[in-house]
């Protein structure tokens, strides 16, 4: 097993709604969907770029982990999604290989995923989420 593409790549933001203008200027496309993701409080945006997605983040509280990421290096970058076909498996496989998960059983994402995050300490320095595609 292996994971497969970049899934989306998130960008904290301070301000979604202007975020949205200024990726909508940059990437020719508004968002596809705007959703609110209250076990992580955040508010995110999707928009399609071919394959991959780009996902911006505006903390919707104050003790959220995007608020924290953005008081601490400020708006830009915050994680890598891969995809995979059965997270379980990639979790165990990873977690086998002494990478570090920040939950231990799969959670309810934005965009109808399951996902998992990797401790950055364990990834020199890069948050990555892996994301499985809910299929009803
Ligand atoms: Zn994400």
């Amino acid at each position: 097993m292996a994971v497969k593409n970049i899934e989306h790549i998130g960008i904290a933001v301070k301000q979604l709604k202007e975020s949205n203008l200024l990726f909508e200027k940059l990437l020719g496309v508004p968002p596809y969907k705007e959703e609110s993701v209250a076990s992580e409080n955040v508010i995110t945006s999707f928009f399609k770029t071919g394959e991959t997605k780009i996902e911006l983040l505006e903390s919707s509280h104050a003790d959220s982990a995007i608020s924290k990421f953005i008081e601490k290096r400020g708006e830009g970058i915050h994680h890598i999604a891969f995809e995979v076909d059965d997270i379980i498996t990639e979790m165990n496989r990873m977690e086998k290989e002494g990478f570090i998960l920040l939950n231990k059983e799969p959670k309810k994402g934005a965009d109808n995923k399951l996902v998992c995050f990797l401790h950055p300490k364990s990834t020199n320095g890069v948050l990555i989420e892996l994301c499985q595609e809910i299929k009803n």
